[in-house]
């Protein structure tokens, strides 16, 4: 069995290592131009180089290292015929539960505001409302979405979700489909993005769908930038129908030192990590996809090129 590496960005030793021990019969290589022609059985990739493809003809499968595909749909040369296959979980789940936990707290409980005064050493509280102020609505009830919702409905905060299909999560009011969107956005005051980013989700956070949110609405984007319209969030801000944001993922990463977002007072931003691909995790998910192909059955994960996600 062979299996390539290839995600320019990232250091492939450890990975190349891993997987070598992980499924010891193999032999595991990572990609480089200079061995661009070298075949392998199954690919590993994170933004793979654009002359990745062109030299494997007899790939069973695509692993991608992570949850969303949109930048690896995107590149030219990618073979439909082969199947493509993310990640899971490999422990983002509960990272990203963490994240939106923390944001949405440390917002309506006004720690921000808290922190701010102590460095202006002032003693004063600030009137707090009740959870019940604050339903979530989460964008996306995949294998992280779902996580991110049951963490946030735990800590007793009104919550529901948005997908294509129905869901059945306890403490989770689900709503499907383009019909039932409208009236999600409206039960909704702090707005969680933990969609895929595809033709349809494309800024899908905008004026129209930021202006139909409960009045002092919070927006929280883990999923992707171009999910959110920028210059649409900060007008709402501005106006003061939307009292700010936590932004994990931006158009330019890392963000330009003079963008408006790093300075603006309602806006929080963190670079992109409020989840990571945990190696070992990856690891074990896709040494047990490899074979579970391998006794030909199809594991979990497949990407529907259809679908985009
Ligand atoms: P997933 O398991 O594929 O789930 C996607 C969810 O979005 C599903 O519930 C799906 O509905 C829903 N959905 C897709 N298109 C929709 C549409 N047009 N209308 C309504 N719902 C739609 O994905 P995941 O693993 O949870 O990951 C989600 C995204 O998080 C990734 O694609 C990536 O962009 C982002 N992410 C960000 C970070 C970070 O560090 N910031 C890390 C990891 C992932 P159905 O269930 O009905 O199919």
């Amino acid at each position: 069995m062979k299996i390539v590496f290839c995600a320019p960005a990232i250091d492939a030793q450890p990975w190349v290592a891993r997987l070598a021990q992980a499924i010891p019969e193999a032999q595991v290589w990572p990609w480089s131009p200079a061995i661009a022609s070298r075949e392998a059985d199954y690919a590993l990739v994170w933004s793979p180089d654009d002359a990745f493809f062109a030299g494997q003809h007899r790939l069973r499968a695509v692993f991608n290292m992570g949850a969303g595909v949109d930048r690896l749909l995107g590149l030219p040369g990618l073979p439909h015929e082969v199947p493509l296959f993310r990640l899971d979980d490999a422990g983002k789940a509960q990272q990203m539960a963490e994240y939106v936990c923390h944001a949405l707290i440390d917002h309506a409980r006004h720690f921000d505001g808290f922190a701010a005064q102590q460095r202006a050493g002032l003693w004063r509280e600030l009137a707090v409302e009740g959870r019940t102020a604050f339903p979530v609505g989460v964008m996306g009830l995949g294998s992280i979405g779902a996580r991110v919702a049951q963490a946030v409905a735990s800590f007793g905060y009104p919550v529901l979700g948005w997908s294509r299909s129905r869901k059945l999560i306890a403490g989770v009011e689900s709503r499907a489909g383009p019909d039932e969107f409208d009236a999600f956005l409206h039960a909704t005051r702090v707005l969680v993005c933990v969609l895929p980013l595809t033709a349809q989700t494309d800024g899908i956070v905008n004026a129209a769908s930021l202006r139909k949110l409960k009045a002092g609405a919070y927006v929280i984007n883990v999923g992707r930038s171009a999910h959110v319209v920028d210059a649409d969030l900060l007008a709402q801000i501005e106006v003061g129908h939307v009292a700010g944001a936590a932004l994990d993922v931006f158009d330019t990463e890392p963000l330009p030192g003079g963008h408006v977002f790093w300075r603006h007072p309602n806006i929080r931003v963190t670079p992109h990590i409020a989840a990571n691909t945990g190696l070992d995790a990856s690891i074990d998910q896709i040494t047990a996809k490899i074979r579970a192909i391998e006794r030909g059955e199809v594991p979990s994960g497949r990407v529907d090129f259809g679908r985009g996600y």
